[in-house]
């Protein structure tokens, strides 16, 4: 079924619209030129209940992507929050992926959005495993991609902006159609950035490394995996990081908040340790799924109960 044909409610513009009215004019600026951002946060439900998982801080990015765009936002964080709150509510979900979208409205075209209309939406649906219902348990084959991220002068980096995924999709794309599951983008110098939609943590001799964050989105899942691999006695290390250090990895895994937390087990075709997800991956991973349903109580403050 198409998104525009379920039933439901959608936040738009400080409204709620019955979900199939929620649609926009072809003259939308952002639909021409792709100024704008969004992002994507999860719901869980836990033994107490429902909770959203770091909704604020996926709020605060939002507002710092508008910012690097010099987009600015219309309405306050609380009202951001409540509408997401309520967007799980009043479509029924406990568990589910929000997306909120901030773009520019149809009052004209041309590359001067100066005056035109901020507009900014809240979507909630459910959505299930990313990469596929094995690829948590099983792990995923990954492609180093032809495709770079973009360069931080070409392209504000650490902006969840819309307009960037066009080079995500080229790779996801070219990655599936080669026969892998997800790709890896370097960045422009050839390191180590991120998947199209994940950031990506190498474990090697106990230790996990991770790019440093210059080109990659700064994510929420991979600072929550920061705080998790503390719990659990693990330095984490940024670094700059080859292809050749994909390959070499005792454990590779992708992390975000539609993969969570992925194992990788194949790079071009070589096999990542022995194949099989590792032992730290899978105490991250286990650890992170305790966190999002409620389990841990000393993380409990990244929760935002629904109901
Ligand atoms: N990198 C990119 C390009 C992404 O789109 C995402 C998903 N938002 C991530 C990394 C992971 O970010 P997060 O953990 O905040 O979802």
């Amino acid at each position: 079924m198409k998104l525009s044909e379920r039933d439901g409610w959608i936040w738009l513009d400080g409204e709620w619209l019955r979900w199939r009215d929620a649609t926009v004019h072809l003259g939308t600026h952002t639909l021409h030129y792709g100024l704008g951002c969004f992002e994507g946060i999860r719901c869980y439900a836990g033994a107490d209940g429902a909770a959203i998982f770091r909704l604020d801080e996926h709020l605060a990015r939002l507002e710092g992507s508008a910012r690097l765009l010099g987009i600015e936002i219309p309405f306050s964080r609380a009202a951001l929050h409540e509408a997401c709150v309520e967007a799980m509510r009043r479509n029924g979900l406990t568990e589910g992926y929000l997306r909120p979208l901030v773009f520019l409205g149809d009052e004209r075209l041309g590359m001067d959005p100066a005056g035109l209309s901020v507009r900014v939406g809240v979507m909630a649906m459910p959505w299930g495993r990313y990469l596929g219902a094995d690829a948590l348990t099983h792990g995923v084959r990954v492609k180093v991609s032809t495709w770079a991220r973009q360069h931080p002068n070409a392209y504000p980096c650490r902006a969840k902006a819309i307009g960037g995924y066009t080079t995500a999709i080229l790779a996801a794309r070219e990655a599936r159609a080669d026969g892998y599951d997800e790709a890896v983008l370097l960045d422009t110098e050839g390191f180590v950035a991120e998947g199209p939609g994940e950031n990506v943590f190498i474990v090697r001799g106990g230790e996990i490394l991770e790019p440093e964050v210059t080109v990659a989105l700064d994510g929420i899942t991979r600072r929550t995996l920061h705080a998790l691999a503390a719990d659990l006695g693990y330095p984490v290390r940024a670094a700059r990081l080859t292809r050749d250090d994909l390959v070499l990895a005792d454990e590779l895994f992708f992390c975000g908040t539609a993969v969570e937390v992925t194992p990788i087990v194949e790079v071009d075709r070589r096999r990542v340790g022995d194949g099989t997800p590792g032992p730290i991956t899978r105490a991250l991973q286990s650890r992170y799924f305790a966190c999002v349903k409620g389990e841990v109580p000393a993380h409990a403050d990244w929760l935002t109960p629904i109901r």
